[in-house]
């Protein structure tokens, strides 16, 4: 029995018309990591649900029987180290790794997913065509385009079309980025961006994201024991999040914040999912913040529901409640965890997280009251404005919970700001001193019996990088690819092309002018950038006074 016979499927997989266009539509990364990915299942499912395409699954370590001279393949990205599995995969598939060197015989690449939405232009080169936000239409409106061009005869008496013309054709739908159809140009090969323009008036001067405004939401269409988190059932309770701070890709990149319908979406989506399982996960950025919350909770405490085991992804501070911690205990979670950023208001102001010390120890005091035997806190530092009596004021504030919710199991996770594309704070850069904040903040959480775990910060510093990357970036990427994915491999490779693109530093560290030109500003996201300026102002107005 192979791991595809034990997959229950929520959804009905169409029968290929014999003119099937044959579709690869990969993960890159292993089955157990790609089928736990909601969005690469509702992808795969949209693509499979029609007959009109004949569609193979591609993993890092297995795959189903791949279709023959495959038209399209298909990436889902949502992990940016995942690009390296990317270019293995296409390798495996003899297909060469830059969009310029694929012919007629190759099929189009196409990706989409939380990566290429937030910033395409570090992985530009590797791909034909990039699906920029909600896949709901936008999937489907990408495949009848490609079809309405595929036979037409250009050039003429070819009986079909090029390649040149199928991704001019599909150019023009809203929501795909073509990047070989924009040139950048740069004021010197290690310089700033000077321009991004389409090839010809042809092609739209930018590309909209695009959003999904229904309110029915995803769910998972299959369940399997080889998933990461064994027989899950996923469903997107809430869509963005309506609390925007400032340096949150999360909420600013996905807005506006969507709940999906609880009579006509949650209910028999959970209905649905507790026919194959035992185990369900509500989704979202907000969950709690679901207008309906309580309902939801109501309707999950029914008896009939006992055995049902339920994760929640995030939830916000001020909505844990004792009842929300008990629904939780009794159904298999021990532990939750919130988003604090910081002790110091001045900073919460700073980023516009709109929570008091209170609150938080008040949740802690609830999670502990109704049955939860530990809390994680979630902060950062290295946030712009930040001093060091701010991080004096975390450290009051941890050791306050402590104190009011003894017994509980404390755990403080911190991560360094990484300025994120269409955000307030993408101008920003990662404060060279972070390190040694978050080093001061283990020195002094041990010997207070809080649990300290923090995220790398070399590792921020490559997410910053690639965050705020353009396409000259590309060649940097290959590189590490050989050296490894360590921040060594990284500084080696701008090391080995000096003079070719911008240092590290300017990338990662330095803040940016907000008159300069982004390497995402051919998209065009949920926000203009003048509604990002004004809430950037809004931001530095706290550590100017
Ligand atoms: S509350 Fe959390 S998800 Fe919402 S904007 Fe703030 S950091 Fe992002």
């Amino acid at each position: 029995m192979t791991v595809f016979d034990r997959e229950r499927l929520l959804f009905t997989p169409a029968s290929a018309e014999p003119d099937a266009i044959g579709t690869i539509f990969a993960f890159p990364n292993e089955y157990s990591v790609g089928i736990t990915s909601l969005g690469y299942q509702i992808v795969w499912a949209t693509l499979a649900r029609r007959s009109d395409l004949r569609v193979s699954r591609l993993f890092t370590d297995l795959h189903e029987p791949l279709v023959r001279s495959p038209q399209l393949l298909g990436f889902s990205f949502s992990w940016e180290l995942d690009y390296i599995n990317i270019l293995n995969l296409l390798e495996f598939l003899e297909i060469p790794l830059h969009s310029c060197d694929r012919d007629d015989s190759h099929p189009l690449v196409f990706g989409g997913g939380s990566v290429l939405s937030a910033n395409p232009e570090p992985f530009a080169d590797f791909f034909d065509i990039i699906l920029v936000g909600d896949g709901e239409n936008l999937l489907d409106d990408f495949i009848d385009a490609y079809q309405e061009v595929k036979n037409s005869d250009y050039p003429p008496g070819s009986g079909k079309a090029d390649r040149q013309t199928k991704l001019r054709h599909l150019a023009q739908v809203p929501g795909i980025y073509v990047p070989s159809l924009y040139e950048v140009t740069y004021s010197s090969p290690d310089g700033e961006i000077q321009a991004i323009a389409p090839i010809d008036a042809n092609i739209p001067p930018t590309v909209q994201k695009q959003t999904y405004r229904g309110n029915v939401l995803s769910a998972s269409t299959v369940v399997t024991e080889k998933a990461a988190w064994e027989n899950i059932y996923m469903v997107e309770v809430v869509r963005s999040c309506p609390e925007m701070c400032r340096f949150c890709l999360a909420s600013y990149l996905t807005l506006p914040f969507r709940t999906a319908s609880l009579e006509g979406s949650l209910i028999p989506a959970i209905e649905k999912g507790l026919k194959v399982t035992d185990r369900i996960g509500l989704l979202g950025a907000s969950v709690t913040q679901h207008p309906e919350f309580e309902s939801l909770l109501d309707y999950l405490s029914q008896p009939q529901y006992d055995s049902v085991r339920l994760s929640i992804a995030s939830v916000r501070t001020n909505t844990v409640t004792e009842k929300l911690a008990k629904t939780l205990a009794r159904r298999d979670t021990r532990s939750i965890t919130i988003a604090v950023e910081s002790g110091s208001e001045k900073v919460r102001k700073i980023i516009n997280k709109k929570l008091t010390n209170e609150e938080i120890i008040q949740a802690a005091i609830n999670a502990k009251a109704g049955g939860l035997k530990a809390i994680k806190l979630y902060g950062m530092v290295g946030i712009p404005g930040e001093e060091d009596s701010d991080l004096e004021q975390t450290l009051e504030m941890l050791q306050a919970v402590k104190k009011a919710a003894s017994g509980l199991r404390i755990t403080f996770g911190c991560s360094t700001f990484v300025p994120k594309s269409h955000t307030p704070f993408q101008w920003f850069g990662v404060n060279k001193d972070a390190q040694k904040k978050l080093k001061w903040l283990e020195k002094q959480l041990r010997s207070r019996g809080i649990e300290f775990r923090p995220e790398s910060y070399n590792w921020s510093v490559i997410q910053a990088l690639i965050s705020r990357g353009d396409r000259r970036l590309s060649s940097v990427l290959k590189l590490t690819r050989q050296y490894g994915d360590s921040l060594g491999s990284y500084k080696r490779a701008f090391k080995e092309l000096k003079g070719k693109l911008p240092a590290l530093d300017d990338y990662v560290h330095s803040d940016w002018q907000t008159s300069r030109i982004l390497p995402w500003d051919c998209i065009d996201g949920p926000l203009p950038k003048t509604t990002l300026i004004k809430h950037l102002n809004e931001a530095t107005n706290f550590w100017q006074k």
